[in-house]
């Protein structure tokens, strides 16, 4: 049997990429989004944007892109405090994780996203996590994901795969894997339609995309697409 794919889907630079990458492998590609009072939701606009322009441009990868579906998780804004959900500045905290930090979010986006793959016949759950240039979330670990995985098949019955495509990446190899992917028209489509700042500045278009250009985020898609550049003009 073809395994279907349902991509963690936020409008972000990573997960735009990792849904590229599950287009070009699998038969059948849906994705989720999760809006929990985010205070770059500006983010989640740009969802729909960046899945029309795909159907649009990519005419191998239309027939496989499937339904979006929308959760609302709110109730995260009730279990953390945060500077992503709260009007508070980015910093570190002692425990040394920055403040951004939403504790287990990724558990929670992973198990919800199995209930709707497990309701619609998916068996593959792609997301953009990575411990290349993290901030150190320790639900963004490798090990992590794999103990979710396992977790997951055994809690649903169901062999449920995690898949991390950008996992050991740093940020200019996922400009370089949208290059491999989709071309230059993918980088181009990443670029000015996916959205990664924190502070959810989605006005000014810097040479890397839209954002303010101070927060870690920015400073992070910045230097990335810098050196991919750089590797690109050489
Ligand atoms: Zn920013």
């Amino acid at each position: 049997m073809e395994r279907k794919a349902l991509v963690l889907f936020s409008g972000g630079q990573d997960s735009a990429t990792c849904l590229a990458w599950a287009l070009d492998r699998y038969v059948q590609v849906e994705t989720v989004g999760f809006h929990y009072g985010q205070r770059h939701a500006v983010e989640l606009d740009c969802r729909k944007v960046v899945l029309d322009r795909l159907k649009a441009e990519f005419p191998a990868w239309a027939p496989r892109l499937g339904a979006d579906h929308m959760l609302d998780l709110a109730l995260l804004g009730q279990v953390s405090d945060t500077a992503l959900t709260q009007d508070r500045e980015i910093q570190f905290a002692a425990s040394g994780l920055p403040t951004t930090f939403v504790p287990g979010r990724n558990l929670l986006f992973f198990t919800f996203a199995a209930a709707v793959a497990y309701r619609r016949g998916l068996s593959v759950l792609v997301g953009g996590m990575c411990e290349t240039d993290y901030s150190g979330y320790p639900d963004c670990r490798d090990n992590t994901l794999k103990a979710l995985q396992v977790a997951i098949s055994l809690g649903l019955d169901a062999p449920m795969v995690v898949e991390t495509p950008l996992m050991w990446l740093d940020k200019a190899h996922t400009w370089r894997m949208a290059k491999d992917l989709g071309g230059a028209a993918l980088v181009e489509l990443i670029r000015t339609e996916t959205h990664t700042c924190y502070l959810g500045d989605h006005t000014t278009l810097n040479a890397w995309g839209y954002g303010c250009g101070q927060c870690p985020a920015c400073e992070l898609r910045r230097k990335g697409y810098e050196i991919f550049n750089a590797a690109e003009a050489a």
